[in-house]
C-alpha cells in the first residue's frame, strides 16, 4: 500500500480542569484519548459520534488549531507537530478546514471577494489581478456566479454561504479538507446539494477529506471508510459497506438503528440507548460504553477492550469479539 496522506498515532487532547482558590489542576477532560488512523490520498474518511465525543477536537488537532497533548500526526510523511510556526503556516496551504456554521466563519463586514482573497494574500499571491481572476474561478467552481463577489455573507442563503466556505478552503489548492459538520446547519434538501458538490470537487481536484458528522446517515454516501467515536476513542473503523451492512460494535448498531431507511418495506428496530453520554472528565472504567450498552457483560466494566482487526480492514473495540 502507498504511504497514506495522513497518519495519526495515539493522538490525545486532555484539557486541565482548574479548581480551588489557587486555580490548581484538579482533573482533566479527556476530549480525545489515544486515537490512531490513516487517510489515503483521494479517500474520504468519515468520523462520526455524538456531540462531545472528540471528533471536532481531532480535526482541529490535525491542523494544529489545537495543540495535542500527546501523539503524532504525519502529513505526506512529514511530522506536523514538529513544524515551526512558519513551517506550519506553509503546511496549512495543503490542509484546509470547512466549518459547520458558514455564517459564523465568514466575516460579515467583508465582501465575498475580500473573504476569498484573504487566504490568497496569506499564502503569497501578490498580484491583485491574479487574485481577482482566482476569486471568479472559485465562485464558478462551487456553483456561484462571478457577480456574487461584490455581495456580503448575509445576502446569501445557508447553502450558498457554505459554498463560499468551500470556495475559501479551495482557494489555495489544498490536498486535504477537514470538513467539520459541513451540512449539519443546512436544510435536508440543501444538504444533498452540498454533499454532491463536495464529491464533484473531490473528483475534479483529487481532494482527500476528513468528513466529521454526528449522523451516520450523512456520511454514508460520501465516505470510503468510517470511524465511529465514543468518549474520545474510536470504537469501530471499517470500509463503509461492511460498517453499514454489518456493524459490529453495539454503539454503531444503536446509531445506525436511528438512521431512517428510504425503503418503507424494511422495518428496523430502533435501539434506544439508556442514559446520557458520561462526562469525559470521569469516563466509566473498562469499556467506556458499558453504562449504556444493551449487551454489556461483567468483563466490560472491569477491562477495556482492545481495538483490533476482526475482519480484513474492520476494526472494533468490544469484548464480544475477543
Ligand atoms: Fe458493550 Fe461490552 Fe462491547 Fe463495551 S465491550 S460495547 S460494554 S459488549
Amino acid at each position: 500500500m502507498t504511504e497514506p496522506l495522513v497518519k495519526v498515532e495515539n493522538l490525545k487532547k486532555h484539557f486541565p480542569i482548574k479548581g480551588g482558590l489557587l486555580g490548581k489542576t484538579v482533573g482533566e477532560v479527556k476530549a480525545v484519548d489515544g486515537i490512531s488512523f490513516t487517510i489515503q490520498k483521494g479517500e474520504t474518511l468519515g468520523l462520526v459520534g455524538e456531540s462531545g465525543c472528540g471528533k471536532s477536537t481531532t480535526g482541529r488537532m490535525l491542523l494544529r488549531l489545537l495543540e495535542p497533548s500527546e501523539g503524532n500526526v504525519f502529513f505526506e510523511g512529514k511530522d506536523v507537530l514538529g513544524l515551526s510556526s512558519n513551517e506550519m503556516r506553509k503546511m496549512r496551504r495543503e490542509m484546509q478546514m470547512v466549518f459547520q456554521d458558514p455564517f459564523a466563519s465568514l466575516n460579515p463586514r467583508h465582501t465575498v471577494e475580500k473573504i476569498l482573497e484573504e487566504p490568497l494574500i496569506v499564502h503569497g499571491v501578490k498580484d491583485a489581478k491574479e487574485r481577482k481572476k482566482r476569486v471568479k474561478e472559485l465562485l464558478e467552481v462551487v456553483g456561484l456566479n462571478s457577480y456574487h463577489a461584490k455581495r456580503y455573507p448575509h445576502q446569501f442563503s445557508g447553502g450558498q454561504r457554505q459554498r463560499i466556505g468551500i470556495a475559501r478552503a479551495l482557494a489555495v489548492n489544498p490536498k486535504l479538507i477537514i470538513a467539520d459538520e459541513p451540512v449539519s446547519a443546512l436544510d435536508v434538501s440543501i444538504q444533498s446539494q452540498v454533499l454532491n458538490l463536495l464529491q464533484d470537487l473531490q473528483k475534479d481536484f483529487g481532494l482527500t477529506y476528513l468528513f466529521i458528522a454526528h449522523d451516520l446517515g450523512v456520511v454514508r454516501h460520501i465516505s470510503d471508510r468510517v470511524g465511529v467515536m465514543y468518549l474520545g476513542r474510536i470504537v469501530e473503523l471499517a470500509d463503509s459497506e461492511p460498517l453499514y451492512d454489518n456493524p459490529l460494535h453495539p454503539y454503531t448498531q444503536a446509531l445506525l438503528s436511528a438512521v431512517p431507511v428510504p425503503d418503507v418495506e424494511i422495518k428496523k428496530e430502533r435501539i434506544i440507548l439508556k442514559g446520557d453520554v458520561p462526562s469525559p472528565s470521569n469516563p466509566p472504567k473498562g469499556c467506556a460504553f458499558h453504562t449504556r450498552c444493551p449487551q454489556a457483560m461483567d468483563v466490560c466494566s472491569a477491562r477495556r477492550p482492545e481495538f483490533k482487526e476482526v475482519e480484513k480492514g474492520h476494526y472494533v473495540a468490544c469484548h464480544l469479539y475477543e
